[in-house]
């Protein structure tokens, strides 16, 4: 099958064209199983918090003004008229000259202002001496001081992490409607490859690609469903490829788009419906034989077999297309400026990317050096590489201590 390559900044704007500029659609969740999912609306809050003012040290609620003058040397007497518990509402009202003793998070007794910490105090029977002034509000956490009613307190298109499901709690919420994941099948295809458990028979070997492009998937706000591995036949790769389709909103598969004869992805995935193949074939290095398709408002990503190649493509082209369906916000890539250690060749007319990996100089400088040649089959490669960095299509090389970008695969990948 003849390709024609397209440019990669072609390729990326194919993909764009496709994404839905809408989510997949909202669900309601426990606040218990919503850590990083993206909220999908606003979320006001119908109440005051705290709900009612409350002491914040244990000690004793007193008029303000009653403690005026007291010091370590003049202390002030006064008559305890009962206690204050949490959970329950106080059961006396304070006149002049009377306190309460109370305990952190208590509601403040009517007619009290302040509460003086049981450190500065003393106790003797019922009558409580002072040994410290307050000011009116010293030591309490007024109504409505954290959250006031009607605020907005989270904004939709959040993502929801412990401290944003903390204010879920305070709020009472049980569930929250955040967006859908989409479901992402990841296909691994070739007779070489075989799922783990089994032993490695001659001229096998195991499955990576299905289990870092499910991870991938996870990374990108998606749901990976392993689809396992199929072989390269026709009929088989069709009946894998209908399944995942049916089972999941986006697929990703990886082996078999080369031009080798065994490699039918494109044909098959074309045939699955329309519109079928957007594109086969960038002008990149690795990961020339990257293939896109729509069957329906499904994407289907096709990526070389090559473990780094896999990775790196879905990286570029599958990864924003999940965070949209997801409607994560896109970051912008992690990246750090570094020089080069040593001059990086690119593949003519194509843009290369070169895995990298960062080290310091001693002189306050980050050397960025490509991690072994071994090119795009070695899965250690990805491992060991800190990020990549892009020479364009018309530039012959990068040469040593030049300034360059890497991208970086931390909180990028
Ligand atoms: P292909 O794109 O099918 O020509 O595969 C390219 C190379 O990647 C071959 O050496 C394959 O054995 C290897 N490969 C393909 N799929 C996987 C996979 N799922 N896990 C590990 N290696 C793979
Ligand atoms: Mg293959």
């Amino acid at each position: 099958m003849f390709r024609k390559l397209i440019t990669f900044e072609e390729a990326k704007k194919a993909v764009n064209l496709n994404i839905r500029s809408f989510s997949i659609g909202i669900e309601e969740v426990s606040i218990l199983e919503a850590c990083d999912h993206i909220l999908a609306t606003d979320v006001k809050s119908n109440l005051d918090i705290p709900p009612f003012d409350r002491s914040i040290v244990d000690g004793f609620a007193v008029r303000a003004e009653d403690t005026f003058g007291a010091d370590e040397k003049n202390p002030i007497k006064m008559k305890r008229i009962g206690n204050v518990n949490v959970g329950e509402p106080p059961k006396v009202v304070m006149e002049k000259g009377e306190t309460a003793e109370i305990v952190t998070g208590a509601p403040i007794p009517e007619g009290a202002d302040a509460v003086v910490m049981v450190e500065d105090t003393e106790k003797k029977n019922s009558e409580i001496r002072f040994y410290a002034s307050v000011t009116k509000n010293e030591n309490i956490m007024k109504k409505g001081t954290d959250i006031k009613r009607g605020e907005i307190v989270l904004e939709g298109k959040q993502v929801l992490g412990s401290r944003e499901i903390g204010v879920l709690g305070a709020l009472g919420m049980k569930n929250v409607k955040v967006f859908i994941r989409p479901k992402v099948a990841v296909l691994s295809t070739g007779a070489e490859i075989i799922e783990p458990g089994r032993p490695l028979s001659p001229g096998k070997i195991y499955d990576i690609n299905g289990y870092s492009l499910s991870a991938a998937v996870k990374e990108s706000g998606g749901n990976p469903v392993y689809a396992g591995v199929v072989s390269d036949d026709r009929a088989e790769l069709r009946k894998a490829l209908e399944k995942a389709l049916a089972s999941a909103d986006m697929v990703v598969t990886s082996g078999g788009v080369s031009v080798g004869p065994k490699d039918i992805i494109p044909e098959t995935v074309d045939a699955l419906g329309k519109p079928g193949i957007i594109f086969s074939g960038i002008a990149v290095k690795p990961g020339k034989p990257a293939t896109f398709a729509m069957i329906g408002r499904k994407p289907v990503f096709s990526f070389p077999g090559h473990p780094t190649s896999a990775l790196l493509m879905f990286h570029l082209l599958a990864r924003p297309f999940i965070q949209q369906m997801s409607a994560i916000l896109p970051r912008k890539a992690n990246t750090a400026k570094a020089i080069a250690g040593i001059r990086m060749f690119s593949a003519r007319g194509r843009r290369t990317f070169v895995m990298v990996k960062l080290r310091s100089d001693g002189q306050g400088r980050i050397v960025a050096e490509p991690v072994e040649t071994g090119a795009s089959g070695a899965i250690t490669t990805l491992a060991k590489a800190d990020g990549f960095l892009e020479i364009p299509e018309n530039q012959q090389f990068v040469d040593i201590n030049e300034t360059v970008t890497v991208t970086l695969f931390k909180d990028a990948t």
